[in-house]
């Protein structure tokens, strides 16, 4: 069966997977449709969940180093051009190359040229976030080279031809044995007894990638952080695959958002921290590989580094909205949030699900007139506050997404059903005369009634107010007849 998830297959828009095909409420939709999806995730995010509060509780001084998180952030954004002008000369002093990428399509290019140097028709990929942005596997594809995801989740949604649907668990909507057909009918020399166990499913996928690392001559990766000081990035993993593309390729190609700058390894020290016991639950990362610039006779002895802005200038540009920029991708607010534990990944459209994608992926693309998709993921959530909480930065994602809302509300450029209702509203409570007619036409709503619940009325604007919600039938007597009757008797 094949999924739509309302991503084009190829990044047709210059900002690359940062938009759906269809509004968040119509994807949503059908996602709440599929009880097996919902049953995985469910499962999932509370183990997550659960791994993430018992770790997180044993750091006495946790809300010290989530604030440190948050300064640090905030001096990196307010200096970004000076820190990225310095990364730069400390990769070049240390034999790697820099390029700089407008946008997604300028990335691709820049990649797809870089390996076409080397010869090479294939490379081997660690888990990258911002490759998925832009659409990098694609455009690879399309100039005949292919690119094989290293990472286990990567692998199993790259063989079911599928997109991710988390920032951490790419494969987080499938289950085991899920994964076990995937892997029977797209790897050609799996074992055909191959069980649902994680222990022999992990042990097919390294067999699949093991022959794959020893001939790859370009690796591909991404970036958690980049010390601007050194010059040196720094990547973490949990698998291992990661120090393989990184380590054994003779061309390593990396693509970094340029948020991604911290300034000296003392600032790295604190997001070391914070990254783990956020997202994996863990006290410390299994696999942390940090590289500057190149080494002879160890290692990649050729390494490039591209830049990507992709709208994120405009970010920095908003001095509220640029916190979303500090973001890193620990997944903790997915994990948190109750429409995303729902819905899933895929509803949002852009490779960025969940709280932080609401808010980033607007920012990102900018909200493109009424029709944008993108202007719909602010509403994606319920406001309760939990994704801030989680957050080891402290984004204030309530307020962020509150913002985006008043951008989407400012691009529309007309009155939405809610500015007509909020209105309407206005001009009934504006006299006793006008509740109280407004109170017995609300009573006719019980008429519409089915098992207490009002799931639809008729009329264009209640249509898409009601195509998200329902609401509980209308008393039987109003607040004013109550209390009318009450002063009678
Ligand atoms: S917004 Fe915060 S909690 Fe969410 S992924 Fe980013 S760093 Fe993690």
């Amino acid at each position: 069966m094949t999924t739509d998830l309302g991503m084009p297959t190829v990044a047709s828009d210059p900002h690359g997977h940062l938009r759906g095909t269809e509004p968040f409420p119509v994807a949503a939709h059908r996602a709440l449709a599929d009880t097996q999806l919902r049953q995985n995730l469910g499962h999932a995010t509370r183990t997550i969940r659960a791994k993430r509060a018992a770790v997180v509780g044993e750091v006495d001084d946790w809300e010290e180093l989530r604030r440190a998180g948050e300064c640090v952030k905030a001096d990196v954004m307010a200096r970004l051009p000076e820190l990225l002008e310095q990364l730069e000369a400390s990769v070049t002093a240390r034999g790697g190359v820099v390029h700089w990428a407008r946008d997604a399509e300028e990335a691709n290019r820049i990649v797809v040229g870089l390996v076409r140097e080397t010869g090479s028709d294939e490379v081997v990929k660690v888990k990258s976030m911002a490759t998925q942005e832009t659409g990098l596997n694609e455009a690879l594809g399309a100039a005949g080279i292919a690119a094989l995801e290293t990472d286990l989740a990567e692998l199993i949604v790259q063989l079911s031809d599928d997109k991710p649907s988390h920032f951490l668990v790419p494969a987080i909507h499938r289950n085991r044995s899920e994964i076990r057909d995937i892997f029977l009918r797209e790897m050609p020399d799996v074992d055909p007894d191959l069980t649902d166990e994680p222990r022999r499913l992990a042990m097919a996928a390294r067999a699949h990638l093991r022959r794959k690392f020893l001939s790859a001559r370009v690796g591909i990766s991404g970036v958690n952080f980049a010390v601007a000081d050194t010059g040196t990035i720094s990547v973490v993993e949990s698998e291992g695959n990661g120090r393989m593309c990184l380590t054994l390729p003779d061309t390593l190609i990396t693509v970094m958002g340029v948020e991604k700058v911290v300034p000296t390894w003392s600032d790295l020290e604190v997001f070391l921290q914070l990254l783990p016991r956020s997202s994996t639950g863990e006290r410390m990362n299994p696999y942390t590989s940090s590289w500057s610039g190149v080494t002879p006779g160890d290692g990649p002895q050729t390494f490039h580094l591209v830049l990507l802005d992709n709208g994120r200038s405009n970010v920095l540009a908003s001095p509220d909205g640029r916190q979303a920029l500090h973001c890193i991708r620990c997944s903790a607010c997915l994990n948190v949030c109750p429409v995303y534990e729902r819905t899933g990944g895929h509803a949002y459209g852009s490779i960025y699900p969940g709280p932080i994608g609401a808010v980033l992926s607007p920012q990102l693309t900018g909200i493109d007139g009424p029709d944008d998709v993108n202007a719909s993921l602010p509403y994606a959530s319920s406001l309760c506050g939990a994704c801030f909480d989680a957050c080891p930065v402290r984004i204030d994602i309530p307020h962020l997404l509150v913002q985006q809302r008043a951008a989407a509300v400012e691009a529309h450029g007309r009155p939405t059903a809610q500015d007509l209702a909020m209105r309407a509203a206005a001009a009934a409570m504006a006299s006793p005369g006008r509740f109280s007619l407004t109170e017995r036409v609300v009573k006719l709503g019980r008429l519409l009634s089915r098992s207490g619940r009002i799931r639809s009325v008729p009329g264009p604007g209640a249509a898409a107010w009601f195509g998200a919600r329902d609401m509980p039938e209308p008393p039987a007597e109003t607040f004013r007849e109550w209390w009318g009757r009450r002063e009678r008797s």
